[in-house]
């Protein structure tokens, strides 16, 4: 018997994307839309392994069984279902999302009312970037472990040109902060965002929040000395707000 190749069926397959978790509204808690209401929606998958990865479940395969496969109208009823059917500013998040195919959502996403915010650390460019509404590129300092490629983040920008974008860096200690100067440097049109990291990963513990302060006023000396007036910092306001408690 010929077994005819079926591509329909292998684009509808294609067209399923890995979720990980949607929840909210809550708020953004971080970069440039900071404050704002929203409906995350958590991709699974990364080709990334920070050392402090905040995320892991939506990163590492062991937990895969536990990611959805989604389509993008199933995803945009679920968000329907959070939010009373209204439209909301939705964010993107992972994981790396920008490893899924998320075309159709974004189309049929803005279609219906609704913003779309991204982040992705800028190690795999899209051609459907251009249909975010805002795109934060977060490159991991070297506290992370990871080896920044400069011309996957170049490639990125490239991409997002038409959109809202920005830069954020987390910052742990001095190394990071030298990193987060040569982000500047690079890439001086772009605003760019600066938080402090949060190393406690454990969804269950009581965050440090006094040493999160402390950490963040010294970040906030280290900026003034240099006289670097250009740059914004904030806090994780989620973590300061929630802890690592997850979903919220
Ligand atoms: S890029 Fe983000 S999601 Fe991926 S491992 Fe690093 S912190 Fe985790």
């Amino acid at each position: 018997m010929t077994i005819v190749a079926r591509p329909d069926i292998e684009i509808a397959k294609s067209k399923t994307m890995r979720v990980v978790e949607i929840f909210g509204p809550t708020i953004q808690g971080e970069g440039a839309y900071v404050g704002r209401p929203t409906v995350f929606i958590r991709f699974g998958g990364c080709d990334y392994r920070c050392l402090w990865c905040d995320s892991m479940h939506a990163v590492g395969q062991q937990y895969s069984h536990n990611w959805a496969k989604k389509t993008a109208q199933d995803i945009l009823d679920d968000v329907a279902a959070l939010t009373n059917g209204k439209p909301i500013l939705i964010t993107i998040s992972g994981g790396n999302p920008a490893i899924q195919q998320l075309e159709e959502l974004l189309t049929l996403g803005k279609a219906k009312g609704h913003v779309f915010s991204m982040e992705t650390q800028g190690s795999v460019s899209k051609a459907w970037f251009s249909l975010l509404d805002q795109l934060t590129l977060s490159p991991k300092p070297p506290s992370s472990g990871e080896v920044t490629d400069w011309s996957k983040l170049d490639n990125c920008i490239k991409a997002g040109a038409t959109t809202d974008m920005s830069l954020k860096v987390v910052v742990f200690d001095r190394d990071d902060y030298a990193y987060a100067q040569d982000v500047a440097k690079r890439y001086p049109n772009l605003p760019l965002f600066l938080s402090i990291g949060n190393d406690d990963t454990d969804p269950n513990s009581n965050v440090d929040k006094e040493a999160l302060y402390a950490k963040t006023r010294q970040l906030i000396d280290w900026v003034n000395a240099d006289q670097w007036y250009n740059v914004t910092i904030l806090p994780q306001l989620h973590v300061l707000l929630w802890g690592n408690q997850l979903g919220v």
